[in-house]
Protein backbone atom coordinates (compact mmCIF):
# COMPACT_ATOMS: atom_id res chain seq x y z
CA UNK A 1 0.00 0.00 0.00
CA UNK A 2 1.62 3.19 -1.13
CA UNK A 3 -0.17 5.57 1.95
CA UNK A 4 2.08 6.93 3.87
CA UNK A 5 -0.39 8.31 7.15
CA UNK A 6 2.62 9.96 8.54
CA UNK A 7 3.30 12.25 5.69
CA UNK A 8 -0.56 12.89 5.43
CA UNK A 9 -1.27 13.88 8.88
CA UNK A 10 1.44 16.55 8.49
CA UNK A 11 -1.41 18.52 6.26
CA UNK A 12 -2.81 19.07 8.96
CA UNK A 13 -1.81 22.17 10.89
CA UNK A 14 -3.66 21.37 14.48
CA UNK A 15 -1.74 18.45 15.22
CA UNK A 16 1.75 20.44 14.96
CA UNK A 17 0.73 22.82 17.85
CA UNK A 18 2.69 22.36 20.54
CA UNK A 19 -0.38 21.75 22.42
CA UNK A 20 -1.61 19.00 20.15
CA UNK A 21 1.86 16.94 19.88
CA UNK A 22 0.47 13.90 21.68
CA UNK A 23 -3.31 14.51 20.79
CA UNK A 24 -4.58 11.51 19.35
CA UNK A 25 -8.49 12.47 17.81
CA UNK A 26 -10.50 9.09 17.34
CA UNK A 27 -13.85 11.50 17.15
CA UNK A 28 -13.60 11.74 13.11
CA UNK A 29 -17.35 10.65 12.63
CA UNK A 30 -17.71 13.72 14.60
CA UNK A 31 -15.79 15.96 12.20
CA UNK A 32 -12.24 15.66 10.92
CA UNK A 33 -9.27 18.28 11.46
CA UNK A 34 -8.82 20.31 8.53
CA UNK A 35 -5.70 20.40 6.12
CA UNK A 36 -4.07 23.60 5.79
CA UNK A 37 -5.21 24.38 2.36
CA UNK A 38 -8.75 24.24 3.57
CA UNK A 39 -8.38 26.59 6.74
CA UNK A 40 -6.24 28.79 4.10
CA UNK A 41 -8.76 29.09 1.30
CA UNK A 42 -11.53 30.00 4.13
CA UNK A 43 -8.81 33.12 5.31
CA UNK A 44 -8.26 33.99 1.68
CA UNK A 45 -11.42 34.34 0.81
CA UNK A 46 -12.24 36.98 3.37
CA UNK A 47 -8.95 38.32 2.88
CA UNK A 48 -9.26 38.79 -1.41
CA UNK A 49 -12.36 38.04 -2.44
CA UNK A 50 -14.72 38.96 -0.30
CA UNK A 51 -18.28 39.99 -1.46
CA UNK A 52 -21.73 38.87 -1.75
CA UNK A 53 -22.52 36.52 -5.05
CA UNK A 54 -25.32 37.11 -7.79
CA UNK A 55 -26.32 40.35 -6.91
CA UNK A 56 -23.88 42.84 -7.84
CA UNK A 57 -22.01 43.17 -11.09
CA UNK A 58 -18.57 44.96 -9.67
CA UNK A 59 -15.40 42.75 -9.84
CA UNK A 60 -15.58 41.47 -6.33
CA UNK A 61 -19.02 40.14 -6.55
CA UNK A 62 -18.00 38.50 -9.99
CA UNK A 63 -15.09 36.59 -8.51
CA UNK A 64 -17.18 35.27 -5.64
CA UNK A 65 -19.60 33.99 -7.75
CA UNK A 66 -17.28 32.59 -10.35
CA UNK A 67 -15.83 30.87 -7.41
CA UNK A 68 -19.43 29.49 -5.89
CA UNK A 69 -19.67 27.48 -9.96
CA UNK A 70 -16.44 26.64 -9.60
CA UNK A 71 -16.83 24.42 -6.41
CA UNK A 72 -20.10 23.34 -7.33
CA UNK A 73 -18.82 22.05 -10.76
CA UNK A 74 -16.30 20.19 -8.45
CA UNK A 75 -18.87 18.99 -5.96
CA UNK A 76 -20.66 17.45 -9.36
CA UNK A 77 -16.98 15.85 -10.29
CA UNK A 78 -17.41 14.50 -6.71
CA UNK A 79 -20.29 13.04 -6.77
CA UNK A 80 -20.43 11.88 -10.13
CA UNK A 81 -24.15 14.12 -10.54
CA UNK A 82 -24.76 14.39 -14.08
CA UNK A 83 -24.77 18.30 -13.78
CA UNK A 84 -23.85 21.05 -11.26
CA UNK A 85 -27.80 21.74 -11.68
CA UNK A 86 -28.24 18.88 -9.38
CA UNK A 87 -25.92 20.02 -6.61
CA UNK A 88 -27.28 21.86 -3.91
CA UNK A 89 -25.18 23.94 -1.55
CA UNK A 90 -26.71 23.64 2.35
CA UNK A 91 -25.83 23.83 5.74
CA UNK A 92 -24.87 20.09 6.01
CA UNK A 93 -26.29 16.63 6.11
CA UNK A 94 -29.41 17.95 8.46
CA UNK A 95 -30.87 20.80 6.65
CA UNK A 96 -30.42 18.85 3.29
CA UNK A 97 -32.51 16.18 4.69
CA UNK A 98 -35.02 18.92 5.96
CA UNK A 99 -35.09 20.22 2.89
CA UNK A 100 -36.13 16.92 1.12
CA UNK A 101 -38.44 16.12 3.72
CA UNK A 102 -40.32 19.21 3.67
CA UNK A 103 -40.39 18.91 0.37
CA UNK A 104 -41.01 15.55 -0.98
CA UNK A 105 -43.84 15.18 2.37
CA UNK A 106 -45.80 18.85 0.88
CA UNK A 107 -47.05 16.47 -2.37
CA UNK A 108 -47.93 13.32 -0.43
CA UNK A 109 -51.38 11.90 0.94
CA UNK A 110 -52.53 10.80 4.31
CA UNK A 111 -51.78 7.31 4.68
CA UNK A 112 -48.31 7.39 2.02
CA UNK A 113 -45.51 5.77 3.77
CA UNK A 114 -41.91 6.73 4.32
CA UNK A 115 -39.48 3.90 5.00
CA UNK A 116 -36.27 4.53 7.31
CA UNK A 117 -33.84 2.43 9.68
CA UNK A 118 -33.11 2.21 13.18
CA UNK A 119 -29.40 2.55 12.31
CA UNK A 120 -30.35 6.70 11.32
CA UNK A 121 -28.74 9.10 12.79
CA UNK A 122 -31.78 11.73 14.27
CA UNK A 123 -30.99 14.23 11.02
CA UNK A 124 -32.79 11.16 9.23
CA UNK A 125 -35.73 10.36 11.99
CA UNK A 126 -36.89 13.47 13.43
CA UNK A 127 -37.50 15.60 9.66
CA UNK A 128 -39.60 12.27 8.71
CA UNK A 129 -41.70 12.00 11.92
CA UNK A 130 -42.43 15.82 11.90
CA UNK A 131 -43.43 15.66 8.46
CA UNK A 132 -45.51 12.58 9.50
CA UNK A 133 -47.46 14.46 11.83
CA UNK A 134 -48.00 17.30 9.65
CA UNK A 135 -49.13 15.44 6.72
CA UNK A 136 -50.63 11.74 8.23
CA UNK A 137 -48.31 9.78 6.58
CA UNK A 138 -46.78 6.33 7.84
CA UNK A 139 -43.35 5.91 8.91
CA UNK A 140 -42.12 2.42 8.55
CA UNK A 141 -38.70 0.75 9.85
CA UNK A 142 -36.45 -1.68 7.86
CA UNK A 143 -37.04 -5.24 9.70
CA UNK A 144 -34.00 -5.06 12.52
CA UNK A 145 -32.51 -7.35 15.04
CA UNK A 146 -31.56 -5.69 18.42
CA UNK A 147 -31.38 -2.51 16.12
CA UNK A 148 -29.41 -3.41 13.45
CA UNK A 149 -31.00 -3.39 10.19
CA UNK A 150 -31.45 -6.27 8.11
CA UNK A 151 -31.28 -4.63 4.61
CA UNK A 152 -31.54 -7.54 2.78
CA UNK A 153 -35.14 -7.97 4.35
CA UNK A 154 -36.39 -4.18 3.09
CA UNK A 155 -38.59 -5.60 0.53
CA UNK A 156 -40.57 -7.21 3.58
CA UNK A 157 -42.03 -3.11 4.27
CA UNK A 158 -42.34 -1.89 0.78
CA UNK A 159 -45.64 -1.66 -0.31
CA UNK A 160 -47.86 0.57 -3.34
CA UNK A 161 -48.17 3.27 -0.60
CA UNK A 162 -44.22 3.80 0.29
CA UNK A 163 -43.01 6.85 -1.80
CA UNK A 164 -39.43 7.60 0.20
CA UNK A 165 -37.21 5.75 1.55
CA UNK A 166 -34.34 7.19 3.02
CA UNK A 167 -31.21 5.48 4.76
CA UNK A 168 -27.84 5.54 5.65
CA UNK A 169 -25.03 5.20 4.07
CA UNK A 170 -23.22 4.62 6.77
CA UNK A 171 -24.08 4.83 10.71
CA UNK A 172 -22.38 7.26 12.61
CA UNK A 173 -22.65 5.02 15.83
CA UNK A 174 -21.28 1.68 14.63
CA UNK A 175 -19.75 2.44 11.28
CA UNK A 176 -22.19 -0.20 9.73
CA UNK A 177 -22.11 -0.07 5.68
CA UNK A 178 -25.34 -1.09 3.99
CA UNK A 179 -25.12 -3.31 0.62
CA UNK A 180 -25.83 -0.49 -1.55
CA UNK A 181 -26.60 -2.44 -4.46
CA UNK A 182 -28.79 -5.01 -2.76
CA UNK A 183 -31.08 -1.38 -1.74
CA UNK A 184 -30.84 -0.84 -5.31
CA UNK A 185 -31.96 -4.10 -6.33
CA UNK A 186 -35.07 -4.10 -3.95
CA UNK A 187 -36.00 -1.13 -4.94
CA UNK A 188 -36.01 -1.52 -8.48
CA UNK A 189 -38.21 -4.90 -7.87
CA UNK A 190 -41.19 -2.20 -6.22
CA UNK A 191 -40.76 0.61 -8.62
CA UNK A 192 -40.71 -2.40 -11.63
CA UNK A 193 -44.64 -2.70 -10.52
CA UNK A 194 -45.30 1.01 -11.24
CA UNK A 195 -44.82 2.49 -8.29
CA UNK A 196 -43.14 6.00 -7.48
CA UNK A 197 -40.90 6.09 -4.82
CA UNK A 198 -37.86 8.38 -3.76
CA UNK A 199 -34.58 6.82 -2.41
CA UNK A 200 -32.56 9.06 -0.15
CA UNK A 201 -28.85 8.10 0.93
CA UNK A 202 -27.49 9.63 3.92
CA UNK A 203 -23.89 10.07 2.82
CA UNK A 204 -22.62 11.90 5.69
CA UNK A 205 -20.19 9.05 6.93
CA UNK A 206 -20.03 7.48 3.39
CA UNK A 207 -18.67 10.31 1.83
CA UNK A 208 -15.96 10.79 4.23
CA UNK A 209 -14.57 7.27 3.65
CA UNK A 210 -15.35 6.13 -0.11
CA UNK A 211 -15.35 7.34 -3.26
CA UNK A 212 -19.06 8.49 -4.06
CA UNK A 213 -20.94 7.63 -7.73
CA UNK A 214 -24.45 8.98 -7.75
CA UNK A 215 -25.01 7.69 -10.84
CA UNK A 216 -24.15 3.87 -10.12
CA UNK A 217 -25.14 4.03 -6.64
CA UNK A 218 -28.82 4.94 -8.65
CA UNK A 219 -30.23 6.69 -5.71
CA UNK A 220 -32.30 9.82 -6.14
CA UNK A 221 -31.10 11.51 -3.43
CA UNK A 222 -27.89 11.93 -1.53
CA UNK A 223 -26.92 14.26 1.18
CA UNK A 224 -23.41 15.06 2.89
CA UNK A 225 -21.23 17.24 5.31
CA UNK A 226 -17.98 18.53 3.84
CA UNK A 227 -16.80 18.93 7.39
CA UNK A 228 -16.82 14.59 7.84
CA UNK A 229 -14.35 14.97 4.95
CA UNK A 230 -11.37 17.61 5.65
CA UNK A 231 -13.93 20.62 4.39
CA UNK A 232 -15.03 23.02 6.69
CA UNK A 233 -18.47 23.34 8.69
CA UNK A 234 -21.43 25.23 8.00
CA UNK A 235 -21.88 23.74 4.40
CA UNK A 236 -22.89 20.54 2.96
CA UNK A 237 -24.30 19.29 -0.45
CA UNK A 238 -27.62 17.77 -1.82
CA UNK A 239 -27.74 15.11 -5.11
CA UNK A 240 -31.11 15.70 -6.34
CA UNK A 241 -32.20 14.08 -9.69
CA UNK A 242 -32.55 16.86 -12.18
CA UNK A 243 -36.09 15.60 -13.37
CA UNK A 244 -37.14 15.21 -9.62
CA UNK A 245 -35.65 18.80 -8.36
CA UNK A 246 -37.82 20.39 -10.71
CA UNK A 247 -41.04 18.99 -9.94
CA UNK A 248 -40.23 19.83 -6.02
CA UNK A 249 -41.65 23.10 -4.32
CA UNK A 250 -38.82 25.01 -3.08
CA UNK A 251 -38.09 25.16 0.64
CA UNK A 252 -37.03 28.54 1.75
CA UNK A 253 -38.00 31.66 0.44
CA UNK A 254 -36.04 34.68 -0.28
CA UNK A 255 -33.24 36.52 -1.74
CA UNK A 256 -31.54 34.45 -4.54
CA UNK A 257 -34.02 31.90 -4.76
CA UNK A 258 -36.71 34.04 -7.46
CA UNK A 259 -37.35 34.99 -10.48
CA UNK A 260 -39.57 38.09 -10.03
CA UNK A 261 -41.69 38.89 -6.94
CA UNK A 262 -44.84 40.02 -7.22
CA UNK A 263 -47.48 41.52 -4.25
CA UNK A 264 -49.18 38.01 -3.98
CA UNK A 265 -46.78 35.29 -5.79
CA UNK A 266 -43.04 35.08 -6.74
CA UNK A 267 -41.66 32.78 -9.78
CA UNK A 268 -38.65 31.36 -8.64
CA UNK A 269 -35.52 30.60 -9.85
CA UNK A 270 -34.03 27.64 -12.14
CA UNK A 271 -31.90 25.26 -10.56
CA UNK A 272 -29.73 24.84 -8.47
CA UNK A 273 -30.59 28.36 -6.92
CA UNK A 274 -33.95 27.71 -6.49
CA UNK A 275 -33.39 25.75 -3.28
CA UNK A 276 -30.49 28.44 -2.06
CA UNK A 277 -32.40 31.02 -0.45
CA UNK A 278 -30.45 33.59 1.25
CA UNK A 279 -26.66 34.52 1.09
CA UNK A 280 -24.61 31.40 1.29
CA UNK A 281 -21.60 30.65 3.48
CA UNK A 282 -19.33 32.16 1.03
CA UNK A 283 -16.02 31.24 2.85
CA UNK A 284 -16.91 28.11 3.97
CA UNK A 285 -17.65 27.34 -0.02
CA UNK A 286 -14.30 28.46 -0.57
CA UNK A 287 -13.17 26.16 2.16
CA UNK A 288 -15.27 23.43 0.93
CA UNK A 289 -13.53 23.68 -2.56
CA UNK A 290 -10.49 23.52 -1.51
CA UNK A 291 -10.94 19.91 0.38
CA UNK A 292 -12.40 18.75 -2.79
CA UNK A 293 -9.15 19.37 -4.59
CA UNK A 294 -7.45 17.73 -1.35
CA UNK A 295 -9.46 14.52 -1.81
CA UNK A 296 -8.91 14.54 -5.42
CA UNK A 297 -4.94 14.58 -5.48
CA UNK A 298 -4.87 12.07 -3.27
CA UNK A 299 -5.49 7.94 -3.28
CA UNK A 300 -9.08 7.76 -1.29
CA UNK A 301 -8.66 3.60 -2.47
CA UNK A 302 -5.34 4.04 -0.71
CA UNK A 303 -6.65 5.86 2.28
CA UNK A 304 -9.53 3.46 2.74
CA UNK A 305 -7.12 0.74 2.95
CA UNK A 306 -5.03 2.06 5.61
CA UNK A 307 -8.02 2.80 7.61
CA UNK A 308 -9.50 -0.47 7.51
CA UNK A 309 -6.39 -2.38 8.31
CA UNK A 310 -6.49 0.17 11.66
CA UNK A 311 -10.18 -0.39 12.24
CA UNK A 312 -9.40 -4.61 11.95
CA UNK A 313 -6.94 -4.13 14.58
CA UNK A 314 -8.66 -2.00 16.61
CA UNK A 315 -11.20 -5.14 16.42
CA UNK A 316 -9.16 -7.53 17.13
CA UNK A 317 -7.03 -6.53 19.99
CA UNK A 318 -10.48 -4.88 21.82
CA UNK A 319 -12.22 -8.28 21.47
CA UNK A 320 -9.17 -9.81 23.35
CA UNK A 321 -9.73 -7.70 25.86
CA UNK A 322 -11.29 -8.66 28.90
CA UNK A 323 -14.14 -6.34 30.22
CA UNK A 324 -15.84 -4.90 27.43
CA UNK A 325 -18.32 -5.42 25.30
CA UNK A 326 -18.05 -4.53 21.27
CA UNK A 327 -20.95 -2.96 19.90
CA UNK A 328 -19.55 -2.64 16.26
CA UNK A 329 -18.48 -5.71 13.93
CA UNK A 330 -15.56 -4.85 11.89
CA UNK A 331 -16.45 -5.95 8.16
CA UNK A 332 -18.60 -3.73 6.17
CA UNK A 333 -17.31 -0.82 8.41
CA UNK A 334 -16.45 2.55 7.67
CA UNK A 335 -14.09 2.93 9.92
CA UNK A 336 -15.97 3.30 13.59
CA UNK A 337 -15.36 1.14 16.87
CA UNK A 338 -18.00 1.03 19.80
CA UNK A 339 -17.74 -0.66 22.74
CA UNK A 340 -19.03 -0.19 26.63
CA UNK A 341 -16.50 -1.11 29.40
CA UNK A 342 -18.30 -3.78 31.48
CA UNK A 343 -17.49 -2.20 34.84
CA UNK A 344 -17.61 1.14 35.36
CA UNK A 345 -19.07 4.09 33.02
CA UNK A 346 -18.12 4.50 29.47
CA UNK A 347 -18.03 8.58 30.48
CA UNK A 348 -15.49 8.37 33.14
CA UNK A 349 -13.27 6.29 30.68
CA UNK A 350 -13.77 9.01 28.22
CA UNK A 351 -12.97 11.63 30.44
CA UNK A 352 -9.88 8.98 31.68
CA UNK A 353 -8.76 9.35 27.81
CA UNK A 354 -8.45 12.66 27.41
CA UNK A 355 -6.50 12.90 30.53
CA UNK A 356 -4.42 11.20 28.07
CA UNK A 357 -5.00 13.34 25.07
CA UNK A 358 -6.68 10.33 23.76
CA UNK A 359 -10.35 12.67 22.01
CA UNK A 360 -13.08 9.66 21.86
CA UNK A 361 -16.55 10.28 21.97
CA UNK A 362 -19.10 8.70 24.83
CA UNK A 363 -22.72 8.86 24.32
CA UNK A 364 -25.46 7.56 21.83
CA UNK A 365 -24.44 9.50 18.83
CA UNK A 366 -27.38 11.07 17.91
CA UNK A 367 -28.58 7.56 17.19
CA UNK A 368 -30.89 6.86 20.13
CA UNK A 369 -32.74 4.05 18.92
CA UNK A 370 -30.01 1.90 17.84
CA UNK A 371 -28.08 2.38 20.81
CA UNK A 372 -31.24 1.84 23.01
CA UNK A 373 -31.90 -1.43 21.18
CA UNK A 374 -28.45 -2.79 21.68
CA UNK A 375 -29.24 -2.21 25.36
CA UNK A 376 -27.44 0.57 26.23
CA UNK A 377 -27.77 4.08 27.20
CA UNK A 378 -24.11 5.36 25.86
CA UNK A 379 -20.82 4.09 24.01
CA UNK A 380 -17.57 4.72 23.51
CA UNK A 381 -16.79 5.87 19.92
CA UNK A 382 -13.58 5.77 18.57
CA UNK A 383 -13.69 6.92 14.77
CA UNK A 384 -10.94 7.11 12.35
CA UNK A 385 -9.63 8.82 9.85
CA UNK A 386 -6.57 8.39 7.24
CA UNK A 387 -4.25 10.30 9.25
CA UNK A 388 -4.90 7.95 12.19
CA UNK A 389 -1.62 5.81 12.62
CA UNK A 390 -0.40 2.78 13.73
CA UNK A 391 0.87 4.36 16.92
CA UNK A 392 -2.58 5.87 17.39
CA UNK A 393 -4.01 2.92 17.78
CA UNK A 394 -1.64 0.99 19.94
CA UNK A 395 -1.47 3.80 22.38
CA UNK A 396 -5.43 3.47 22.44
CA UNK A 397 -5.38 0.24 23.09
CA UNK A 398 -2.60 0.78 25.44
CA UNK A 399 -4.07 3.00 27.67
CA UNK A 400 -7.66 0.80 27.57
CA UNK A 401 -5.38 -1.89 29.23
CA UNK A 402 -4.27 -0.19 31.65
CA UNK A 403 -7.73 1.43 32.91
CA UNK A 404 -9.07 -1.80 32.31
CA UNK A 405 -6.61 -3.83 34.46
CA UNK A 406 -6.44 -1.26 37.32
CA UNK A 407 -10.75 -0.70 37.27
CA UNK A 408 -10.75 -4.85 37.72
CA UNK A 409 -8.75 -4.00 41.03
CA UNK A 410 -9.84 -0.67 42.22
CA UNK A 411 -12.46 0.20 40.30
CA UNK A 412 -13.71 3.18 43.18
CA UNK A 413 -10.12 4.79 42.65
CA UNK A 414 -10.53 4.51 39.09
CA UNK A 415 -13.22 6.39 38.61
CA UNK A 416 -12.51 8.90 41.55
CA UNK A 417 -9.49 10.05 39.87
CA UNK A 418 -11.29 10.26 36.28
CA UNK A 419 -13.51 12.42 37.37
CA UNK A 420 -11.51 14.66 39.05
CA UNK A 421 -9.73 16.56 36.27
N1 LIG B 1 -26.16 11.64 9.17
C1 LIG B 1 -25.09 11.01 9.67
C2 LIG B 1 -24.90 9.55 9.38
C3 LIG B 1 -24.16 11.71 10.43
O1 LIG B 1 -23.09 11.09 10.93
C4 LIG B 1 -24.37 13.09 10.69
C5 LIG B 1 -23.41 13.87 11.57
N2 LIG B 1 -22.99 13.19 12.70
C6 LIG B 1 -25.49 13.69 10.14
C7 LIG B 1 -26.36 12.96 9.39
C8 LIG B 1 -25.77 15.15 10.35
O2 LIG B 1 -24.73 15.89 9.81
P1 LIG B 1 -24.57 17.45 10.17
O3 LIG B 1 -24.61 17.54 11.65
O4 LIG B 1 -23.23 17.80 9.59
O5 LIG B 1 -25.69 18.15 9.51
Amino acid sequence: MNFDPDAFKEFFPLFAQPENRDLIYLDNAATTQKPRAVIEAVTDFYLHSNANTHRSSHRLARRATEMVERVRRQAAVFLNAASPREVIFCRGATEALNLLAYSLCSGLRPGDEIVISTAEHHANIVPWQMMAQRHGLTLRYVPHIAGIPEFQRLHEVLNERTRIVSLTGGSNALGLRPDLEGIARQLRGCRSRGRELHWIVDGAQLAAHETVDVQSIGCDFFVCSAHKFYGPSGIGLLYGRESLLRRMPPWQGGGEMIATVDLHSSDYADLPHRFEAGTSPLAAIAGLGAALEFLADRDRAAMAAHEQSLLARLHREIAELPGVRLISEPKQNLGILAFVPENGSATDLVHWLDEKDIAVRVGHHCAQPLIRAAGETATLRASLAAYNTADDVERFIESLRDYLSASETVPEQVALSSTAG
